[in-house]
């Protein structure tokens, strides 16, 4: 059983150079102005530079990823950009496996620095023996990370300037902080049904037939045994809500909310609901031109199906990110 979770404290982890640390090999900082100064007011985060923390001092020798070895014997190691034998891949691996057991349970998100050997979660520059740019690969930290806590939002800060993205990894890290809760007050089939619920409209927007495969796993919630119930759940829950929710999705979502209002609205009100959805479907608008049409009407005809619904407040609204997507 995981140990129980401050409701008020959702952390997340980030690399101590996103916030301003001056923890780069070169003795400076990679300081994100939205990270530092917008989602510390909404999060804790948890600083962790792990080049520092393997012992590595500031400044220092620069590292990278090269590649070593022939056929199948080919691995990635990190090394000395100027001495090769220096090879901390070892103790980067070590330090990511004490990290994920240290804040697994703890943390509901991470935010990395992306491009670096360490820390960068995909398109890392890997070089050959002459020092030559070749593959691909992700930082050896993020990608044990990866490996060891596959569900938790992580995302690299470059990606948080696409407002989808952004907005996806936010909504992920308070779907994941709720489920995580829900694990440390104890998982039952009645509470995995409740949770559920909540978040259909949220998982109907990410994909359709994946909402209608939970929908049954959830029904034979009493039918396994718990441990393999939240392990299988999470895992479908979190791969889900990664994949990007287009405007067609969202507008599919907008019209199902719209079919709960169809008896009390006359067909004026029904025909600027649908003009606003359109306007949105096509670009015109940003989802929270609808999402307040909507909201307007079921403040005056409420519904407890969807007053329930997180879809309509994923996360607290001055973060605004409805206003660009
Ligand atoms: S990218 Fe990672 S390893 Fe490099 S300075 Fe930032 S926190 Fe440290």
């Amino acid at each position: 059983m995981r140990e129980a979770m401050n409701e008020q404290a959702i952390c997340v982890g980030v690399s101590s150079c996103l916030m301003g640390e001056e923890v780069r090999f070169d003795g400076g900082h990679k300081q994100d102005r939205f990270i530092r100064n917008t989602l510390s007011e909404h999060f804790r985060l948890v600083p962790v530079c792990p080049e520092v923390a393997i012992g590595l001092g500031t400044p220092r020798q620069p590292i990278h990823l090269m590649e070593r070895g022939r056929g199948e014997a080919k691995e990635i190691r990190v090394v000395g950009v100027k001495d090769a034998s220096l090879d901390v891949t070892e103790a980067l691996n070590d330090y990511a496996d004490r990290m994920a057991d240290r804040l697994g349970g703890r943390i509901s998100g991470y935010l990395l620095k992306n491009k670096s050997p360490s820390c960068g979660m995909e398109r890392v520059k890997v070089y050959n023996d002459s020092g030559q740019p070749g593959s691909n690969a992700p930082g050896a930290y993020a990608a044990r990370l990866m490996e060891r806590l596959p569900n938790l939002p992580m995302e690299e800060e470059g990606r948080l300037n696409d407002d989808v993205l952004r907005e996806n990894f936010i909504q992920r890290v308070y779907v994941y902080h709720r489920w995580q809760t829900l694990l440390a007050e104890g998982l039952t089939p009645a509470r995995l049904v409740d949770f559920h619920t909540r978040h259909k409209l949220m998982l109907l927007a990410h994909d359709q037939a994946e909402y209608r495969r939970m929908g049954r796993l959830v029904a034979r919630a009493g039918e396994m045994p718990v441990e393999e119930l939240a392990e299988t759940y999470e895992t479908r829950l979190m791969g889900t809500l990664r994949k990007r929710a287009s405007r067609r999705d969202h507008a599919n979502v907008l019209y199902h909310l719209m079919g709960y209002l169809k008896i009390p609205l006359d067909s004026h009100d029904r025909m600027e609901i649908v003009d606003t959805i359109e306007e949105y479907r096509q670009g015109r608008v940003p989802l929270v031109v609808p999402l307040t049409l909507l909201e307007h009407h079921f403040r005056r005809h409420p519904h407890p199906y969807v007053e329930a619904q997180h879809y309509l407040r994923p996360y607290p609204r001055e973060l605004m990110l409805r206003n660009r997507i």
